[in-house]
């Protein structure tokens, strides 16, 4: 008797074991996924952040970001792949730093090997739309890979039908139009109708929102200018008008006139916090809350002469780089907590997964000895000590002889250092964070390849191991090293995408 028994013992005894390992309790652990981007916003312009109003201190900027943040998780060091909207949007929905997702500018898509969040969390039974508003969102990059829908809400440019618009300079019209395009109500009421369907379902859901209105122009509906702007600012007459074109041109810019500036991107920031407002209320509304994940992120910041100049896409200096981050998952996320590590904009997407029980697509599994690839957030807000992770930045424009490589430090070993290397002037420049944070004292190295310089030498390593990863990242054949294909090229040049007037 006591043969036959010892394996039915046996395997009595490794069935709770093996039960639980079979039957992971994260089956119904599968929150719906809000993620937020607001274009250019930069975090210590939010109140939450410090921003402060230059000419109406009492009026707060950002009442309904402040309660988001206060239900979950800010964190104060979170830093972008670079200073634009593409390729911060493709590290933000790839998990990849940019030399790794290689869409690095307007001539590029992204190679289809590459997962995306939306594919992640289709393949994981998600419901998935996305709704944009600016034409650096355009699927034609790959944007709207793995979505089932993935709509243009900017009334300039509705559709697809851009692309076939055969006129000089369209595409550099379409961005001059969208910098003057209002399109939260429209991407509120968009996004608010496809929560509604979601909450008649039983499935979970991710939707992505990307918001234009705080990219410059700066144009809020007049009720949010007034709230910001000084009591006798005339618009009519006004020197300043929030207008990229009218106002990079100026040479007289003086304290009242930069005051005026920035009360004008504060009057659209109030103005797109007042439609996250409406959004997040709908979600309360439809009893969709509490099973939510919350992310509101952006892209890069804003320049206001921080180093003499408005705008971004320039340069790769904090003002520029560092973005504001906000988790919020009733029951799952703590409240009211601040996490002060480095925390990157690849890492959004990793987070995603690791709290949607997801598997991270090959791209994303790739040998990375560098650690530049997204990884998750939890020990940041698990840990108030954790330092975060080293972040790799990357600017290259080339019609305007930009050619930026950068490294941000994490702080280990006490170290705050940013270093940015110049291809185009051989210029190295080195800071150090925790000395100068708004980093006046800049030591220029002349000729960096060169010279001889420890932290030149860890920045050089960091970009040589990056290449080394790219190397075994998947690839679709003759995807032609993430280019657009000639066809595409061709009608993109066309259209005068590549005109130096293109911004973004
Ligand atoms: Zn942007």
């Amino acid at each position: 008797m006591t043969v036959p028994l010892r394996p039915l013992l046996l395997l009595l005894a490794l069935l709770p074991i093996s039960c639980g390992a079979e039957t992971p309790d994260v089956g119904s652990r599968r929150p719906n996924v809000l993620l937020l981007s607001l274009d250019s916003v930069r975090p210590d312009e939010l109140s939450i952040y410090g921003g402060i109003s230059p000419w109406k201190p009492a009026s707060v900027i950002s009442p309904n970001i402040d309660a988001l943040a206060n239900g979950g998780v800010r964190f104060t060091q979170a830093v972008s792949t670079t200073s634009w909207t593409l390729p911060a949007h493709m590290a933000l929905l790839t998990g990849l730093p940019d030399r790794l997702h290689g869409v690095t500018d307007n001539h590029q898509r992204l190679d289809p090997a590459i997962g995306t969040l939306a594919e992640t969390l289709g393949a994981r039974g998600y419901r998935t739309a996305g709704f944009f508003s600016g034409p650096n969102l355009h699927p034609v990059f790959g944007f709207a890979n793995g979505f089932e829908t993935y709509e243009n809400k900017g009334s300039n440019h509705p559709d697809l039908s851009v692309f076939a618009d055969e006129r000089p300079g369209a595409m550099v019209a379409v961005h001059k139009d969208s910098h003057e395009d209002i399109t939260s109500p429209a991407l509120v009421d968009a996004a608010s109708d496809f929560l509604a369907d979601m909450a008649r379902g039983d499935d979970p859901f991710f939707c992505f929102v990307h918001w234009w209105d705080p990219h410059y122009d700066y144009m809020a509906p007049a009720e949010f200018v007034d709230r910001f702007a000084r009591d006798d600012f005339d618009p009519e007459t006004a020197d300043v008008h929030g207008k990229w074109e009218v106002d990079k041109l100026k040479s007289d810019w003086n304290e009242r006139s930069a005051k005026d500036l920035l009360a004008l991107y504060h009057s659209e920031l109030a103005f797109t916090d007042s439609e996250v407002g409406r959004l997040l209320s709908r979600l309360d509304e439809l009893e969709l809350a509490d099973d939510t994940l919350v992310i509101l992120v952006s892209d890069h910041g804003e320049e206001f002469f921080d180093h003499d100049r408005w705008g971004h896409q320039r340069t790769l200096y904090d003002e520029v780089v560092r973005v504001p981050l906000i988790m919020r998952l009733p029951g799952v996320l703590p409240r009211e907590t601040v996490a002060n590590g480095q925390a990157r904009i690849q890492d959004i997407f990793a987070t995603v997964a690791d709290l949607t029980d997801s598997a991270l697509p090959n791209s994303m599994s790739t040998k990375d000895e560098a650690g530049f690839i997204g990884t998750s957030l939890r020990p940041l807000w698990e840990n108030p000590n954790h330092l975060g992770f080293p972040q790799l930045m990357r600017l290259d424009v080339p019609y305007r002889g930009i050619d930026l490589a950068g490294l941000r430090f994490n702080g280990e070993a006490n170290e705050r250092w940013k270093v940015v290397l110049n291809a185009t002037t051989q210029i190295a420049s080195i800071v150090d964070l925790a000395a100068d944070p708004k980093e006046r004292k800049v030591i220029e190295i002349h000729n960096y390849p060169a010279s001889a310089h420890p932290l030149i030498e860890r920045t050089r390593s960091a970009l040589e191991q990056v290449e080394r990863t790219k190397a075994h990242m998947p690839s679709t054949p003759n995807h032609g090293g993430a280019l657009l294909t000639p066809d595409h090229h061709a009608e993109l040049e066309r259209l005068g995408y590549f005109d130096k007037a293109g911004e973004d």
